[in-house]
């Protein structure tokens, strides 16, 4: 049985903690600044063993039901808002569990050993909308949409389109001043989420005149009049995960729904992809550990020349080397969790983390498919799901070149 739910479990804590009690936590937090990189806070710590146990009971089962079926089960939803997972990090006073940035990723990288769909979708809400609207929403919408986000509605983060992709401040979509309203056209591409969501995250051109400084966000309600969701992408993986093109035709939405300041779309997107490149870095390596967990096993069972194949001092080889790669991986994706949390710039860490872990982990679920044999290659087995799954990971929130060019940006900064 895992906690009645995360969030009143972390609130009964934070009550019972004393002024003496707080000072205390603040001097152990200090200390944890020079802690191993895999060590957590008692917070974390419970997060992850609650999600790994949910993982394993509410979702494990519906796996491949949901990837047969193209949808999240409306159940894990359900029980994702319930343990406060879908606002992991929003302050407790607006319905969130009031948790801090490592605990999301540990979520998410405890989803993803079981099911990539669900920790996509849980990622994108956590690390995405949520974050934003935390870091520049005005009071009247974190109230109006912070509750909503924790409680019951997922959302979408709109940046993408058919010809904006790498390139995504060259899109087209464009929002028009009209009275007290903004009035937005254009379609994009590639949205994940959007089959279920109740809150879009709109990236539009508010002044095409001043280019990419033109950019805007904005907030908008499935149900506002002209928006229409198209028909979900027939993708290699993330099945269970909707991902269509997003339509708005003279959708008008109130000035009020513009986020943060005019203009400031580009600097926003770019910030947060920053927070998010280190969820999908998450979500790698829980992909290769679980497919590494699905496989160990079976190489200590499996018998070929009169021997366990584990037994082969090549195959030993070659495990040793993609847990030690997996592990590298890991300590980049949390060491830029915990740049996060000290508010520096993070944004080499990000890319390297994202660009390691997802290049670690295709290459990890690919050899586990090599280590399974004949078996690795068929639907009987979860590893050629992982394998399938894994491979969004060096394409979404920026490609594999994307992120090297980003590092690469910071270096060149660094040596002139
Ligand atoms: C399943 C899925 C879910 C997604 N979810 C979302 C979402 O929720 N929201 C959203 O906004 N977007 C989403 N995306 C879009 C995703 O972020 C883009 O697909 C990605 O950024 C790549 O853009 P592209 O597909 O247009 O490829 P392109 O930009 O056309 O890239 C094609 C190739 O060219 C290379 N390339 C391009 N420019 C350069 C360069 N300057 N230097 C070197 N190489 C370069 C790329 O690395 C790549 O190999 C999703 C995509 C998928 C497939």
């Amino acid at each position: 049985m895992y906690p009645s739910t995360l969030r009143s479990a972390l609130y009964r804590t934070q009550q019972k903690l004393t002024t003496t009690c707080q000072l205390h936590l603040y001097e152990s937090r200090l200390q944890h600044c020079t802690s191993p990189l895999t060590q957590f806070t008692d917070d974390e710590l419970m997060t992850k063993e609650m999600v790994a146990k949910l993982a394993k009971q509410e979702i494990a089962p519906l796996v491949r039901k949901m990837e047969r079926e193209g949808k999240i089960d409306d159940s894990v939803f359900q029980k994702l808002f319930k343990n406060g997972l879908m606002g992991i990090q929003i302050p407790t006073e607006y319905g969130g569990t009031g948790s801090n940035f490592m605990s999301t990723i540990v979520t998410i990288e405890e989803i993803s050993k079981v099911d990539a769909a669900v920790s996509g979708c849980v990622d994108i809400h956590n690390t995405l909308v949520n974050s934003l609207i935390l870091k520049v929403g005005s009071e009247e919408q974190k109230q109006r949409y912070l509750p909503r986000l924790a409680r019951d509605s997922v959302s979408s983060f709109c940046l993408s389109e058919s010809g904006s992709g790498s390139d995504a401040f060259s899109l087209k979509t464009e929002a028009k001043k009209d009275g007290d309203e903004y009035v937005i056209n254009g379609t994009k591409m590639w949205i994940s989420n959007s089959d279920v969501a109740q809150i879009f995250m709109v990236f539009a051109n508010a002044d095409p005149t001043a280019g990419y400084r033109g950019i805007t966000t904005f907030l908008v309600d499935r149900d506002t009049p002209g928006l229409k969701v198209g028909k979900c992408e027939d993708k290699m993986g993330l099945k269970a995960s909707g991902t269509a093109m997003v339509h708005f035709d003279n959708v008008r939405i109130p000035k009020d729904n513009l986020l943060g300041k005019f203009g400031h779309g580009y600097k926003y997107a770019a910030g947060f992809l920053n927070e998010g490149r280190i969820g999908i870095g998450a979500q790698m390596i829980g992909i290769a550990q679980g497919c590494l967990d699905a496989t160990i096993p079976y190489t200590l069972e499996r018998k070929q020349f009169g021997q366990e194949i584990f037994s082969f001092q090549s195959l030993q080889h070659q495990i040793a080397q993609a847990v030690t790669e997996l592990e590298c991986a890991r300590l980049l994706v949390y060491n830029a969790a915990r740049l996060v949390e000290t508010k520096k710039d993070i944004m080499k860490e990000a890319a390297m983390a994202k660009f390691f872990a997802s290049e670690t982990a295709c290459r990890i679920t690919a050899k586990c498919i090599d280590f399974m044999g004949g078996v690795g290659f068929t639907t009987d087995f979860p590893q050629e799901k992982y394998y399938r799954d894994v491979k969004i990971g060096t394409i979404y929130e920026g490609t594999s070149n994307m992120q090297l060019s980003t590092i690469a940006k910071c270096i060149r900064k660094e040596y002139s």
